[in-house]
């Protein structure tokens, strides 16, 4: 998979492609990251990417010009003939939410450009020509797209086929299938000050922990995320479960 991210803080993508599980899916070849920053496409003198905006107000808007032709060139780099141009995804507080249903649809992508704002935003313009999708992260305002942009990479790099090693299985992951949460967690000490591990995980019947582990899936969504447990399609064994 091929990723370019328009953005004036490249630097700040070392976090991704140095550490962790992403680090390692970069540095394996499974994902190809690049970034264009739209300052290298600008020919005044202060190298200015944003302007004042028209109407007054507070704040500066990045210009359509910059960041047009940053685009035409992450195009052009990762252009495969015979395949179709990338889709180009804005990460905006303005967008769809994010979720594991629009992670694992965009991991599919063979190539994506992701567009970072900063500032008050984008020259509307610019999201009426270029973009296909709006992104965020939540009802909430950070500074900049970088972040929002490293989360998505992030979530899909974990989806590609082989980014995470045998011990590290996406399937068992919350919301990996359906809307369910993961359950709790132990390793060594088996007591910590009197808080001990739940004997089952100990007992070594694999049977009898796969349904311990499920029963607390469906308990903990149910009482945490009441939303995503209405959605939950319910198996006969998972109604007993609930009800022992
Ligand atoms: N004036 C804008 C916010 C600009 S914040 C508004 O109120 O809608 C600057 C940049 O940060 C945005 O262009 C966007 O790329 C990014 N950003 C801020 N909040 C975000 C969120 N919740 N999700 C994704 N990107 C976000």
């Amino acid at each position: 998979m091929q990723v370019s991210v328009i953005t004036l803080f490249p630097e700040m993508f070392d976090a991704l492609s140095d550490a962790g599980i992403s680090g390692r899916a970069i540095k394996q070849g499974l994902l190809s990251l690049a970034t264009v920053n739209p300052r290298d496409f600008t020919e005044d003198r202060h190298h200015s990417v944003d302007d004042r905006p028209y109407g007054g107000g507070p704040g500066m808007v990045m210009t359509v010009g910059p960041l047009s032709q940053a685009i035409d060139s992450a195009k052009t780099n990762m252009n495969v003939p015979g395949k179709p141009s990338p889709k180009v995804v804005y990460m905006s507080p303005q967008g769809k939410r994010l979720d594991q249903q629009v992670i694992n649809e965009l991991a599919q992508q063979d190539s994506l450009i992701v567009l970072c704002g900063r500032y008050e935003g984008i020259d509307e313009r610019l999201i009426d020509a270029e973009v296909d999708q709006e992104l965020s992260l939540g009802d909430y305002v950070i500074s900049g797209g970088e972040l929002a942009a490293m989360v998505l990479l992030d979530a899909m790099i974990r989806q590609l086929p082989d980014a995470l090693g045998d011990s590290e299985s996406a399937s068992q992951d919350s919301f990996a299938s359906r809307p369910l949460l993961d359950c709790p967690h132990y390793s060594r000490p088996e007591d910590i000050a009197g808080r001990v591990v739940p004997s089952v995980l100990l007992s070594g019947d694999h049977e009898a922990i796969r349904r311990w582990r499920l029963r607390q899936s469906l308990i903990r969504t149910r009482d945490r995320r009441p939303d995503l447990f209405a959605k939950l399609q319910l198996s006969d064994e998972e109604c007993k479960l609930l009800d022992e």
